[in-house]
């Protein structure tokens, strides 16, 4: 997509010092929070210029959902975003809900479609999407201008004066939609940060946030030497298995249960790393507050790879994860292991052959205990089926990190909500500076959160400047 430079941009890019061009409401950053506002301001007769330092706009947007764009869920609530005040969102999400997005989408006749947790998706790609919103601000008469960087802003008598790579330009108001230095292979930067920063505002330290979570190499669970049919006690009483069942099993197995659960670790990510699967993840030690704890987002896939945990459940417990704390993973949400294990129809067959039939094979094998895992499920004491749960149910992660911002679809942290206020988005420390978007410290769970917020603030700012 390209954007026609506009006559307020092409009078700004020749501007003279002594007469920059004016307008009502400059806004930095044409992203889908900018050109949102920009909509809305432009619809209420709005003189609106939006200045973007890319060569095109929405660029995030364009890679958003895989390219289809999550543009909203049906159940957006504030209790699904990470925000220094929790009720910070909540009046500009109630002033937008994802039905008047459903609907605007609609009016301009995307085909979408609804997938698991209530998340909604274009069927065409987001380039539609853009297309449409730009020709809204267009034929409102907004203007948006690529290639032009904002560098700094000040207060004036009636307003701001922006600083551009094209020379000053006059606002009577400015919204920074700036974004977040997140996937900076899409444009993100801290730029927007620093403007607000230096107009005062304080930022909440950032952190990538729905990025895969890092383990070091003795957290993923190898797997283990369970042989496919019980093994009476007798039989391993000398603590190696027989010769049958040790080949064709991986060197660590093949030493035997003993060696198997000390077995080379740096086997372990190699073996388990693209299995996927759907799983319930859970954030035990961080004391998330019970809605949120309980709520179905929860449950989702989860994606080893070679380096620790990916796929939708780990990107989502990476917003609220904290060093240190653990992950907690039940790796058959819905079905109950104890049911299976106590199910005399399957007491002469191993726990490991039961699990075999709802995992895969090399995760079944990681996951078990080895010594319990061999024996008949009939047989197994209290403890060892409570041992089996617990590694099944509730298997325990120590992360070592998240990855960084190349691998973060947002950033967590931002310009801190108290100082901006709620239904306005407008800064409470500089009447007539708006502050929307992912530039705020405001991050959604994945399932279209980030673009809703996006959207609600971006309406909400462009209904309140001026005003
Ligand atoms: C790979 C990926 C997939 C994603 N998928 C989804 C999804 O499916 N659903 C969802 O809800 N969210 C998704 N997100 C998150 C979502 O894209 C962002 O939260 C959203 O784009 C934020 O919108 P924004 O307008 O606040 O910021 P941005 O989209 O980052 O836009 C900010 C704009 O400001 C410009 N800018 C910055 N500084 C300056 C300056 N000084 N002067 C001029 N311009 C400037 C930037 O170039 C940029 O164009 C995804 C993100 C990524 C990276």
């Amino acid at each position: 997509m390209s954007s026609n430079p506009s006559p307020a941009a092409e009078r700004l890019s020749n501007a003279v010092p002594s007469s920059p061009p004016r307008t009502d409401v400059l806004v930095v950053g044409a992203g889908p929070a900018g050109l949102m506002c920009a909509r809305e301001a432009a619809g209420r007769g709005l003189r609106v210029l939006v200045l973007e330092q890319s060569d095109r706009p929405g660029r995030k947007l364009l890679v958003s959902g895989g390219g289809k764009a999550n543009f909203t869920n049906r159940r957006v609530l504030p209790l699904h975003y990470r925000c220094g005040d929790p009720a910070f969102c909540g009046p500009a999400l109630k002033a937008f809900s994802p039905a008047v997005m459903e609907r605007l989408v609609a009016a301009w006749g995307l085909p979408v479609e609804e997938r698991g947790h209530g998340q909604l998706f274009l069927t065409v790609p987001a380039r539609n999407l853009l297309h449409c919103l730009m020709e809204d601000v267009r034929t409102r008469g907004g203007e948006v201008r690529t290639r032009c960087t904002v560098r700094a802003l000040r207060r004036t008598a009636d307003g701001f004066c922006v600083e551009t790579d094209g020379g000053p330009c006059l606002a009577r108001a400015v919204v920074l939609a700036a974004g977040s230095p997140a996937w900076p292979q899409a444009g993100g930067s801290p730029a927007g940060f620093r403007l607000a920063q230096a107009c005062g505002h304080t930022l909440v330290p950032p952190f990538p946030a729905l990025a895969p979570l890092l383990l070091p190499p003795d957290a993923l669970p190898a797997p283990a030497a369970v042989p496919a049919r019980p093994v009476e006690p007798s039989r391993t009483a000398s603590r190696r298995l027989p010769p049958a069942a040790r080949r064709g099993l991986p060197p660590a197995a093949r030493s035997g249960p003993g060696g198997a659960s000390s077995s080379p670790v740096e086997d372990a990510p190699a073996t388990l790393a693209g299995i996927s699967l759907p799983v319930r993840i859970s954030l035990p030690e961080t004391g998330l507050p019970p809605a949120l704890a309980r709520d179905p987002v929860w449950q989702d896939d989860l994606l080893f790879t070679h380096e620790g945990l990916s796929g939708p459940a780990a990107l989502k417990a990476s917003l609220f994860w904290e060093p240190g704390k653990a992950v907690q993973v039940d790796f058959l949400p819905g079905t109950s292991f104890r049911a299976l294990l106590d199910d005399p129809r399957g007491g002469r067959r191993t726990p490991f052959s039961l699990l075999r039939q709802q995992l895969p094979q090399r995760l079944a094998e990681a996951l078990l205990p080895p010594e319990p895992a061999r024996r008949r499920a009939a047989g197994l004491s209290r403890a060892a089926r409570e041992q089996l749960c617990a590694a099944v149910h509730a298997r325990r992660f120590l992360p070592s990190g998240v990855a960084d911002f190349r691998k973060a679809e947002v950033c967590g942290g931002g310009i801190d909500v108290r100082e901006v206020e709620p239904r306005r988005l407008e800064s409470r420390l500089l009447p007539g500076l708006f502050l929307i978007g992912e530039l705020l410290d405001v991050t959604g769970l994945l399932g279209g959160y980030n673009l809703h917020w996006a959207w609600a603030s971006g309406v909400a700012a462009g209904r309140a400047v001026l005003s």
